[in-house]
């Protein structure tokens, strides 16, 4: 077990470093900065990808399919390197079924989600040959009848807006009332609509919520999708083939935040794998991971611009901010504002003895990156580093408020 205490937990011990700068995937940070030739810039580590991905192989139970979830970073270069390290993608829009279909994964192994597909996006999912999880009635009828205008067969799981919530998750996508996928007590009448209509029929979708870091309450969110799509199957056209019980695996981005126990959730999984082979054999379980894949594995890199002192209070002023992170500034979906963890990258082994206040060049008070942080002291020239910067990052801000330049982005 000692390998899995050990794997990369981020921030502080999962880059390496040496003379004194931070290392990604073995380069300084200031030879990488010079690689992507501005700053700032995002940049994933491969070798802490390969790591994460590693050490989900290696505990979760035979049976369970490791799933990409493209929303979480879909740069095409990351997409193709996670291709054939997972066994399926799952992506959220035309755009990102694109990105899938580059990065040469198999349209079998390809499935589409979200709320409010739009005709064309239906039909490119047909005409690549991926799996639907539809979302409403109306995604159903499009469906059937886009398919036999084009003589493309249909795939179609559907996805199930549970009857129960998930407990601890910072981002709640099922139960109660949401846009998201069908209510359950609905979705007898929707399969029945399915088999009439001679759709293939081959799964179930629960994605319940994201950021979660509570083992037990992932424990109970799985095995309660398993119950209810067990349940479902008996109204299902066909035997089910696919049961995508979502993920929501978090990662610690704040002070205090403790990394999810990765082996328990792995342990319990097991047994839902074998009930699952008494009760619908034939159906393989999905698991459907967003930034635990990448999150951790990604910083982004701004380079310090000024240093000024307002009435006791030092600012470093950098080149980056919340038009490149939206989340590190602390406004994508956060209630109260919580420093990502930071660090002077090129003076790694510094001391954190001042307490500063990282902002972006914006016009804007909420163009933070650190709200009173421990830093080493840090000057113009200087690249302040925000971890668990890997998904959510890029795609996830307005890089176009205030006209700055945008980020450059690199595979490491
Ligand atoms: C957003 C989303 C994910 C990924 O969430 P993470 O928190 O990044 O793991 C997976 N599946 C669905 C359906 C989503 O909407």
């Amino acid at each position: 077990m000692n390998a899995i205490h050990a794997a990369p937990y981020a921030p502080a011990n999962a880059f390496s470093r040496a003379d004194g700068e931070l290392l990604i995937n073995g380069q300084k940070v200031s030879r990488v900065a010079a690689m992507a030739g501005y700053t700032p810039f995002y940049a994933y580590d491969r070798s802490l990808i390969d790591a994460r991905v590693g050490l989900l192989r290696r505990l979760l139970p035979a049976g369970v399919q490791l799933h990409y979830a493209m929303k979480a970073n879909p740069m095409p270069a990351l997409v193709s390197f996670m291709a054939p390290r997972v066994d399926g993608l799952d992506v959220a829009s035309g755009g990102e079924l694109r990105i899938a279909l580059d990065a040469g994964m198999a349209p079998s192994r390809i499935s589409f989600a979200g709320p409010g597909k739009t005709a064309e996006e239906l039909r490119q999912a047909l005409a690549a040959g991926v799996l639907l999880n539809v979302e409403s009635s109306r995604e159903v009828e499009l469906l059937a009848s886009l398919s036999e205008e084009s003589g493309w067969p249909a795939r179609v799981a559907v996805r199930i807006n549970p009857d129960f919530e998930i407990r601890s998750s910072g981002m709640r996508m099922g139960g109660g009332a949401k846009p998201f996928g069908v209510d359950a007590e609905a979705v007898p009448q929707l399969l029945r609509r399915i088999g009439s209509l001679g759709l293939a029929f081959e799964g179930f979708h629960i994605y319940a919520g994201s950021q979660n870091l509570n083992a037990d309450a992932l424990i109970d969110m799985q095995r309660r999708s398993f119950e209810l799509m067990l349940r479902l199957a008996s109204d299902a056209p066909s035997p089910p083939r696919t049961l995508n019980i979502g993920g929501g695996f978090g990662i610690p981005y704040f002070p205090g935040e403790q990394p999810l126990e990765l082996e328990p959730v792995c342990a319990a999984l097991a047994s839902v794998v074998a009930d699952a082979r008494m009760t619908l054999p034939g159906a393989d379980l999905v698991l459907e991971l967003g930034r635990y894949l990448v999150g951790e594995a990604g910083l982004y890199i701004c380079r310090v611009l000024d240093r000024k002192v307002s009435r006791g209070q030092i600012f470093i002023v950098v080149d980056g901010g919340m038009h490149h992170h939206l989340a590190a500034s602390g406004n994508f979906g956060q209630v109260i504002r919580r420093n990502f963890p930071v660090a002077v990258a090129n003076r790694i082994d510094g001391v954190a003895n001042e307490k500063v206040n990282v902002v972006g060049p914006l016009c804007t008070p909420l163009d933070v990156l650190g709200d009173k942080v421990d830093l080493a002291e840090a000057g113009p020239g200087d690249l302040i580093a925000v971890f668990q910067s890997g998904a959510y990052g890029y795609s996830a801000s307005p890089t176009a408020f205030l006209a700055h330049p945008e980020p450059a982005e690199l595979l490491v």
